[in-house]
């Protein structure tokens, strides 16, 4: 058999390491093969049967669904599922395929899929954003019934019998919430940007991760060899053996640097004029609470609390289960602190166990803090939890996605009425717990100093920060060029948010992904924010990073910035002067982000 030819594919590297292993192309129904049978026409009329029981399957669980809603909040939201069961009754989606079944003899996942593609393609092509969202609606009922047909696994990864490096066409949040680095090594997706849900979770589990690649799935199979290197965001399928045997290089090299910084996991984050920047980690998961000391972290400056609500099918977590994570959180990490973030679903993120309606534009619509102000009943259970769990550590409350005074007066005035509860029914909370609002809008950037007067700490999300100021949707491969961190316009609005922070008396963090980024810390050091929080398994380099800087110079550094005109023309200054003041700079500052990822982004071939 001739061996396939190397295909080399350039991405967005979002994840580092460098990893070989096998493929496992991730089903995804309306890309993935799905073989024509020809059905015996004595067997035809048990074919229709086999769908019409599909059809039925996938109707009882979106019912369930629609009663659980009904029953737990109300009528106008169940409402939601009416229209993923009339799409179930849609005789040009179900009628069709019973009739061209019979008429062409064949199987019913095929001739479904076809008609379901072949409705897709129709719809896709009319420029309406309700449309188009109508078609995301018929993908997902026809996903249940084609998981019937095929009998498919809930979940794909669970029988793997080794470790595999998935690639897909895109990969939802939740469908990372099923990853560990025991079955998921490495991943590579078409779709999704530098600071996609997707990608931060790659870095809770810490594997190598490349995205935005565009046309890797048409490329790859189930079984083939691949290599993701998530420092320069290339994937290479089917390597030759040259490729093979310089990627085994850099595997160790790599390895060689990184354990190489593990020596300095027990000495602070101190620039060598003596100035100490607090340094605290993500995390998305309560797992992830035990391994941040080994990544040379204390405390947890961000933990993003939507995780425990994903991938649960029937419940949404008890007031009792999420006082025990924070509890535990809370107690692994003391005397230090955990930042705990109040629920942030929408944008990316979905629960099928909550009324979340589809949205045209979900990172605009019913997020964060608007969707607990919304469902205070919800809210309140979460802010129990914690106020609870404050007995046993240091924990901090922190509001996401606030825009105005309003929304932050209106949610402390709902943690009033939960302590006011708690004291009702005599149970024991701390009295002082430092309340922040994360900086992640341009309205909250801009009247920074209001919102400084209401809080005890700001935490500047610069992830959302840059998609909403540059209008750049975070998770969008094809304008992952324009999500620039070092725009002038995004300097602007943190430094604003500093200096309303100093002028209060208040501290400032940056939990965006910017914190991880070695040139952006630098600069943000340099800005004066007092605490970087990232995914641990950054923390290590931008520990190396200032430990190897002058407070002094980056705040020259970051003075010149403020005043250059471009992004481009800000990353270069700094990638040049960084790149002479850091050891073994080229492992961690390079020149592939986003920009010339898309510049770069074409395909070669080798024999
Ligand atoms: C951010 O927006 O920068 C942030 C930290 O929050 P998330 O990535 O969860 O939206
Ligand atoms: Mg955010």
């Amino acid at each position: 058999m001739r061996k396939k030819r190397q295909i080399t594919l350039q991405g967005i590297p979002v994840s580092p390491g460098i990893v070989i292993g096998r493929a496992f192309v991730l089903d995804d129904f309306l890309h993935s093969t799905i073989d024509p049978v020809q059905i015996n026409p004595e067997n035809v009329e048990r074919e229709t049967a086999r769908f019409r029981d599909a059809v039925e399957k996938a109707r009882d669980k979106i019912r369930s669904f629609r009663n659980r809603v009904l029953h737990e909040v109300g009528n106008a939201e169940a409402k939601i599922f009416d229209s993923h069961l009339s799409i179930l009754a849609d005789p040009e989606i179900i009628g069709k395929t019973i009739d061209d079944i019979r008429e062409k003899q064949m199987n019913a996942e095929y001739i479904f899929r076809s008609n379901v593609q072949r409705i897709g393609d129709k719809l896709r092509q009319i420029p309406d954003a309700y449309i188009r969202e109508r078609c995301s609606d018929i993908d997902d009922v026809a996903r249940r019934v084609i998981n019937n047909l095929m009998e498919t696994e809930d979940d794909p990864l669970a029988n793997l019998q080794e470790p595999v490096i998935v690639v897909a066409h895109d990969i939802a949040p939740s469908d990372t919430a099923n990853m560990t680095p025991q079955n998921v090594i490495g991943f590579a997706t078409d779709r999704g940007g530098p600071t996609s849900h997707t990608a931060i979770m790659a870095n809770a589990i810490e594997i190598p991760a490349v995205v935005g690649c565009e046309n890797l799935v048409s490329k790859v199979s189930t079984g083939d060899q691949i290599i993701v290197d998530g420092i320069k965001g290339i994937v290479t399928i089917q390597p030759s053996r040259k490729t093979l045997s310089e990627a085994q290089h850099a595997i160790y090299a790599y390895q060689a640097f990184i354990s190489g910084l593990s020596k300095h996991e027990e000495l602070p984050a101190e620039t060598m004029d003596g100035y100490e920047v607090g340094l605290a980690a993500n995390i998305e998961l309560p797992e992830e609470v035990k391994n941040i000391r080994s990544h040379g972290i204390d405390s947890i400056g961000l933990f993003r609390t939507e995780f425990l609500y994903l991938n649960r099918p029937d419940s949404l977590p008890s007031e009792d289960e999420q006082f025990e994570v924070y509890r535990s959180a809370a107690a692994a990490v003391q005397p230090h602190p955990v930042i705990i973030r109040t629920l942030d679903l929408g944008g990316d993120k979905f629960v099928s166990t909550m009324p979340m309606a589809h949205e045209i534009n979900p990172y605009l619509g019913m997020r964060a803090i608007r969707l607990c102000l919304q469902y205070p009943e919800l809210f309140k259970q979460q802010l129990r939890a914690m106020l609870r769990a404050s007995m046993f550590g240091k924990i901090r409350i922190l509001f996401p996605m606030i825009c105005s005074l309003d929304e932050v007066r209106w949610a402390k005035q709902i943690y009033e009425e939960c302590r006011a509860e708690l004291r009702k029914h005599k149970i024991a909370f701390k009295r002082k717990i430092d309340i922040g609002i994360m900086i992640e809008t341009p309205a909250a950037a801009v009247v920074a100093d209001q919102l400084a007067e209401e809080v005890d700490f700001f935490s500047i999300g610069t992830n959302d920060l840059i998609q909403y100021t540059l209008a750049v949707d975070r998770g969008n491969e094809r304008v992952a060029h324009l999500y620039d961190p070092f725009h002038p316009a995004v300097l602007r609005l943190i430094h604003n948010v500093i200096r309303a922070a100093q002028r209060a008396g208040i501290w400032v963090a940056v939990c965006g992904e910017a914190a991880g980024d070695p040139l952006m810390a630098a600069l943000l050091v340099g800005l004066g924010v007092d605490e970087l929080s990232m995914s641990p398994i950054h923390a290590p380099i931008i520990k190396e990073v200032i430990r190897h800087m002058r407070l002094s110079d980056i705040h020259e550094l970051a003075g010149e910035a403020l005043h250059m005109k471009t992004g481009k023309a800000i990353r270069n200054y700094l990638f040049k002067e960084l790149r002479g003041m850091l050891p073994h700079s080229e492992w961690f500052i390079h020149d592939v982000d986003a920009w010339h990822a898309n510049e770069m982004r074409k395909e070669t071939t080798e024999a």
